[in-house]
C-alpha cells in the first residue's frame, strides 16, 4: 500500500512534499507560541507538508484530499496569530509561499495579477519600480501575504482613505474543496464577498486583480506628541471629522513609548504619539495641511522634525518591534469606536493594574469612525505559570472592547471563534454555515476552526468551556 507521502509525490513530485519530522513541527504552529497545556487538546502536527507551484496541482491535491477525507490547511506566512494556519486534526498543510510571482500589470485597466503567496511589500516594490501604487497593506506587510489577507482581515494601512482591501480586489482565483478552479466574481453563484474573511474553509485562493494607481505625488508624514492622552484622542477626532481625505494615523501611549526607550530606540518623552499622513498630488496635500495645522496649533503638542517624523512613518511595519522586551508579547487585536478611545484607553490601563503586567498600546485608524487597538503585554513564555495566568488579560481585552460598542478584529480562527455570535447575527451564523457545507461538503478546507472550534479528541471546545477556564486561570493568578 502506498504511503501518504508517496500519493503526494506522485502529484506535486518527490521536493514539493515533505513529511520530516522537524518540518512538520515547523509548521505545527503560527507566529504565536501555544501553551503545552493547550496543545494537548489539538493534533497541530500535520502529516505532511506540500509546497504546490499552481492551481491545478492544488485542484489534484484536493480532489485526493477528499477522497480520503484529509484536512487541508492552507498556510501564508503564518503571520496571523489566531491558530488559523494551524492543523487541529493533522493533515496536509500546503505552504503557499512558493506561488508569488506577479502575473501581470494591466497599465490600461490599472490593474495587477499575482499570485496569492507574493507577500505585499514585495509586491509594494515592484509596483513602485513602475511607479505605480497599491493603496491598502497590513502592517505585516514585510512577511504577510495577499492570500493570507483577504482571508482575515483586510483593515490596515490606506484603508482610512482607501477603505478595506475588498473594495480594492476586482477578481481571484480559487481552487474550490472539490478540487475546481473558478475565476470569482464570473462564476455564478459564487459572490467574492464569501471569501474575505474566509480563513481558508471555502477554498484555495490561488490569484488576486487588485485595482492599482498612479503613484502619489507626496507623502507627507507628521508625527504629533501629545502631553494629554485624551488631547490626542480629540485631536484624532476632530482631524477626522474637519479635515479632508487623510491617508493615515496611527497612534500609541506612553507604555508603548516607554517600552521603546527602555530598548534604546527614539521615542518622544510624550503622553502619547499620533502620526498623521496624507498622500496625494502636490496642491491637494498642500491644503490638507494647512487645515491639519490649523487644528493641531490649537491643541497642547508638538510637532517632530520632519527627518523624525519620515522615521515614524518607515517604522509602520514594525508595531511589535518592543516585542524584545518581553520576549513574548500578549496581544489584543480589537475594533473600537473613534468616539470611545479615550474611554478605552483609561479601561486597559486599569486593567494593566489589574494584571501587574507592562503594557504597550499602538493602534491605527482604519475608518472615519473606528480604529484597530493593539494593546501588547509584556509576557515570557519560558515563565509558564505566569505565561498561562496572564492569557485572561486578553480575554478582557476584547470583553472590554464589546463593552463599548467595539469588537474583536481580524477574524476568529481558533482563539477568536468563541465571539463568533458577538460579532454575526443567529442568521448571519447560520447562512455562512450553510454556504460552508454547501462548498465543503466533506469537511477538508481548514475543518474545527472558524465556526466551531474542534478538539482532537471530537469533542467541540465551546465558549463556555473557554470562559470557564478563563475564570480558573484568573482566579489561580491570585497565587501568583
Ligand atoms: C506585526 C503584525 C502586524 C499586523 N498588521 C495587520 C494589519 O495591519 N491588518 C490586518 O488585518 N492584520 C494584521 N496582522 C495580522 C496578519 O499579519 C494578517 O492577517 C495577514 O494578512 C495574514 O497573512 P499571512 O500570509 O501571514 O496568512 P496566514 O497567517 O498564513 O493565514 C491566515 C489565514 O488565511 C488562510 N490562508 C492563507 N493564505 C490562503 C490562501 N491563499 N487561500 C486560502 N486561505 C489562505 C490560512 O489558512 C489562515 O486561516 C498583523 C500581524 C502582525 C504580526
Amino acid at each position: 500500500m502506498q504511503t501518504l507521502r508517496e500519493e503526494l509525490y506522485s502529484i506535486v513530485g518527490e521536493d514539493r512534499v515533505t513529511d520530516n519530522l522537524l518540518e512538520r513541527i515547523l509548521y505545527s504552529h503560527d507566529l504565536a507560541p501555544i501553551p503545552p497545556e493547550v496543545l494537548t487538546l489539538f493534533k497541530t502536527l500535520p502529516d505532511a507538508v506540500v509546497r504546490p507551484t499552481n492551481a491545478k496541482e492544488i485542484a489534484e491535491l484536493i480532489k485526493y484530499a477528499r477522497k480520503k477525507k484529509i484536512p487541508v490547511i492552507p498556510r501564508g506566512a503564518a503571520s496571523w496569530a489566531y491558530g488559523g494556519a494551524t492543523p487541529v486534526k493533522g493533515g496536509i498543510v500546503l505552504d503557499l509561499t512558493g506561488m508569488n510571482k506577479i502575473i501581470e500589470i494591466d497599465k490600461q485597466e490599472m490593474t495587477v495579477t499575482v499570485e496569492t503567496g507574493i507577500n505585499w511589500k514585495k509586491l509594494l516594490e515592484e509596483l513602485e519600480k513602475k511607479n505605480l501604487f497599491f493603496p491598502v497593506y497590513p502592517t505585516s506587510a514585510p512577511s504577510a501575504t495577499v492570500g493570507g489577507w483577504i482571508c482575515t482581515g483586510g483593515l490596515g494601512i490606506g484603508s482610512l482613505k482607501y477603505g478595506q482591501l475588498k473594495e480594492n480586489v476586482v477578481e481571484i482565483e480559487v481552487v474550490t474543496p472539490t478540487g475546481e478552479i473558478v475565476q470569482v466574481p464570473n462564476k455564478p453563484n459564487y459572490k467574492l464577498d464569501w471569501f474575505f474573511g474566509s480563513e481558508g474553509t471555502l477554498g484555495i485562493i490561488t490569484k488576486a486583480t487588485l485595482r492599482i494607481h498612479p503613484e502619489p505625488e507626496v507623502f507627507s508624514p507628521h508625527a504629533i506628541c501629545f502631553n494629554d492622552t485624551e488631547q490626542m484622542c480629540n485631536a484624532v477626532s476632530k482631524i477626522l471629522k474637519d479635515s479632508t481625505k487623510i491617508y493615515f494615523i496611527k497612534f500609541t501611549d506612553e507604555g508603548y513609548l516607554d517600552i521603546r526607550r527602555s530598548l534604546g530606540l527614539f521615542a518622544p518623552k510624550a503622553a502619547a504619539c499620533a502620526l498623521f499622513v496624507f498622500e496625494g498630488s502636490k496642491k491637494t496635500v498642500r491644503k490638507d495641511l494647512e487645515k491639519f495645522h490649523s487644528i493641531i496649533k490649537k491643541m497642547d503638542c508638538s510637532e517632530l522634525d520632519a527627518e523624525k517624523s519620515h522615521e515614524e512613518w518607515d517604522e509602520r511595519f514594525h508595531p511589535m518591534r518592543i516585542k524584545r522586551a518581553g520576549p513574548t508579547l500578549l496581544a489584543g487585536d480589537v475594533l473600537v469606536p473613534v468616539s470611545k478611545l479615550y474611554e478605552f484607553f483609561e479601561r486597559l490601563w486599569k486593567l494593566k493594574e489589574k494584571f501587574n503586567l507592562k503594557m504597550g498600546i499602538e493602534g491605527t485608524v482604519v475608518s472615519r469612525d473606528s480604529t484597530v487597538v493593539m494593546p501588547m503585554f509584556l509576557s515570557d513564555e519560558r515563565k509558564r505559570w505566569k505565561y498561562l495566568t496572564a492569557m485572561p488579560a486578553i480575554k478582557e481585552i476584547t470583553d472590554l472592547a464589546l463593552k463599548i460598542g467595539g469588537k474583536p478584529y481580524g477574524g476568529f480562527g481558533i482563539w477568536n471563534s468563541f465571539y463568533l455570535d458577538k460579532v454575526y447575527s443567529n442568521l448571519e451564523i447560520r447562512k455562512m454555515k450553510e454556504r460552508k457545507k454547501k462548498l465543503d461538503p466533506d469537511n477538508i478546507m481548514n475543518p474545527g476552526k472558524l465556526y466551531r472550534v474542534q478538539t482532537k479528541f471530537r469533542v467541540p471546545l465551546t465558549a463556555k468551556t473557554y470562559n470557564f477556564f478563563m475564570f480558573l486561570l484568573k482566579i489561580l493568578r491570585r497565587f501568583d
